[in-house]
């Protein structure tokens, strides 16, 4: 468990392969909640505390809603142990004063947001896990995320799809409503080239063919506005 909550909460080492194996060599990585905190915003500012963050733009939403999501569920089960106010601001130095001196076997509840397709509501759930169980959960979250080989860039302006013409889409993102652009970018992680451009309140989707009609529909969109 030590060694999985070094991973998540402090800067360590990984092992990489290069030349087919022959060569291993281990680099210096940044802890894996960090490396999902620079996802949503880039680069961590100096004093970059999750309060400052959040008034910037975030560069992924599915980013910011899993951060949000292990801050909350972090917090939760900290308040449960110390019985006061976290004074702490960011979640990997939370998670490790929690995790401290804890049995990898001891019960831990917590409470964990599930988006229902049916109902399109988010459900509160209270669920039981051990401690480990519960930093592996947040581990495969982040490494999920992170490998995924696209990201989300939220664009400003209002869709130009016929009918739509929507700007920002608002969801519960447990229990506390976020208001984002509608349209987004799909971008490819590792050449930052966009694939495609889709509205998140409408579902209209144009790929690359389509771009310039894109631009020529939203150009229309605007003057209208
Ligand atoms: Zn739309």
């Amino acid at each position: 468990m030590q060694e999985l909550l070094k991973r998540l909460t402090t800067t360590h080492y990984i092992k990489i392969e290069r030349d087919s194996a022959v060569l291993q060599n281990r680099v210096k990585v940044d802890p894996l909640i960090k490396q999902l905190r620079e996802a949503i915003f880039g680069e961590d500012g100096r004093n970059g505390g999750s309060g400052e963050s959040r008034s910037r733009l975030p560069l992924s939403a599915p980013a910011l809603d899993l951060y949000n999501a292990i801050e909350e569920r972090v917090s939760e089960v900290w308040v449960q142990r110390f019985q006061r106010v976290p004074g702490i601001e960011h979640v990997e130095e939370l998670l490790a004063e929690w995790a401290e001196g804890l049995e990898p076997i001891t019960f831990v509840m917590h409470t964990v947001a599930r988006y229902d397709r049916a109902t399109k509501t988010v459900v509160s759930e209270l669920t039981s896990t051990t401690v480990l169980a519960f930093l592996m959960q947040i581990e495969q979250d982040i490494v999920n995320l992170l490998e995924r080989p696209t990201t989300q860039v939220p664009v400003t302006g209002p869709c130009p799809a016929v009918g739509c013409f929507a700007t920002t889409i608002t969801r519960d993102i447990d229990g506390e409503l976020v208001t984002r652009p509608t349209l987004e970018f799909t971008r490819e992680q590792r050449s930052g080239r966009t694939i495609s451009v889709s509205c998140r309140t409408c579902e209209a989707e144009w790929d690359e063919s389509r771009f310039r009609e894109f631009a020529e529909a939203l150009g229309r969109a605007e003057r209208l506005r």
